[in-house]
């Protein structure tokens, strides 16, 4: 199975991804079940070099002159599974770099399975990014996640990875136990000041058979609601938009072969990304109709249009066209249309008048 990641217009990125499930990993957070999260029950290092070439022949279609594909191992620690296995895996998949038929590798791992030996060995493969699951910056919420590091190791393992040249994605955690909205907009301030070159954002979901879910179940932990995941989320989303940090990923998708039966409650939504990035544009409209400062009646019956980004009217509309509905009912307006345009970037709007 491959996905793409298109957080750079001028070339496309696919990752071949290799799930890795608890491999190394004696942790046991709270939200975790990483048997759910990857659908992966065992794991079979021999089998890895057939899915990568399994992967690899349907990426045949592709330009692969302006294709980045990567061979991601995600799921587990990949820095904390035996040294044989993971020299077995940074070998196969450095065999197809060697042979050009991909052209780099990715892996997912923890903060304290960073160290210079680990990083030094990452540097004699092909190895550019490295997702770093940091999930907080509160110490507070760490160890009531049962994470087994602190902030302060998190924080030097993004510095030591940037220092040794390795591309950098933050992933963190909205909603997770005694995590409030400040304590993320914190992590998320920090992890553009520490200078991750991308994130990921994950609402807390509760999966059967976690503590997450025992603690649920006593009442010791109260799962955010669909709602509550989009809003902390597209707080989380700003702020990385306004330091210039692409945010690769919003949510737990079918591409992380998550299992959806495993979901007892929380912020799962399989549009969670779409969700979150709607209701930010709905945030920048509505700021836009306030700015005009007008009197309800001044717009009354008036026709408006809304100039976006190409590619973002459904986003820029919302599921069920919530944000038009909204705007149309808060400010008195008679008609929206939504037109999309190059001279408009990012998440950037611009409204006008229709007249
Ligand atoms: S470190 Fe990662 S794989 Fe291990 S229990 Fe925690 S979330 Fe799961």
């Amino acid at each position: 199975m491959i996905y793409s990641e298109d957080y750079r217009a001028d070339v496309k990125h696919v990752n071949i991804p290799i799930f890795i499930p608890h491999l190394g990993c004696p942790n046991n957070c709270v939200f975790c079940n990483q048997h759910n999260i990857s659908g992966v029950t065992h794991f079979d290092p021999n089998a890895v070099e057939s899915q990568i070439a399994a992967a690899l022949s349907s990426t045949d279609s592709i330009d692969k002159k302006n294709t980045e594909i990567e061979i991601a191992f995600f799921g587990g620690s990949f820095t904390g599974i035996n040294r044989d296995n993971m020299f077995y895996l940074l070998n196969t998949a450095q065999k197809y770099i060697d042979s050009g038929d991909a052209d780099s590798i990715r892996l997912s791992t923890r903060p304290d399975y960073i160290d210079d030996d680990i990083l030094h060995i990452l540097s004699c493969f092909a190895v550019k990014t490295i997702e770093l699951g940091i999930q907080s910056l509160s110490d507070d919420v760490l160890s009531a996640c049962k994470r087994g590091h602190t902030a302060a190791c998190a924080e030097k393992a993004c510095l030591d990875i940037l220092e040794a040249g390795f591309t950098l994605v933050g992933q963190m955690m909205v909603g997770l136990p005694r995590s409030e909205s400040a304590e993320e907009i914190y992590t998320a301030r920090r992890l553009c000041s520490l200078g991750v070159n991308a994130a990921r954002i994950y609402p807390a979901v509760v999966l059967y058979d976690t503590e997450l879910y025992h603690m649920t179940k006593r009442g010791l932990y109260k799962p955010l609601s669909i709602d509550q995941a989009v809003q902390r989320s597209c707080d989380i989303l700003e702020v990385f938009i306004g330091e210039n940090i692409p945010v690769i990923r919003i949510g737990l998708c079918a591409s992380d072969n998550l299992d959806r039966d495993s979901v007892y409650a929380g912020g799962y939504h399989p549009a969670m990304g779409e969700l979150t990035i709607s209701a930010l544009y709905l945030k920048y409209i509505y700021q836009a109709f306030s700015s005009l400062n007008l009197n309800k009646e001044d717009l009354s019956g008036g026709d408006y249009i809304i100039y976006c980004p190409r590619g973002a009217v459904s986003k820029v509309t919302g599921q069920n066209k919530r944000n038009i509905k909204h705007i149309k009912s808060e400010f008195n307006i008679n008609n929206i249309k939504i037109i999309e345009t190059d001279t408009i970037e990012g998440y950037n709007i611009k409204i006008a008048s229709a007249i």
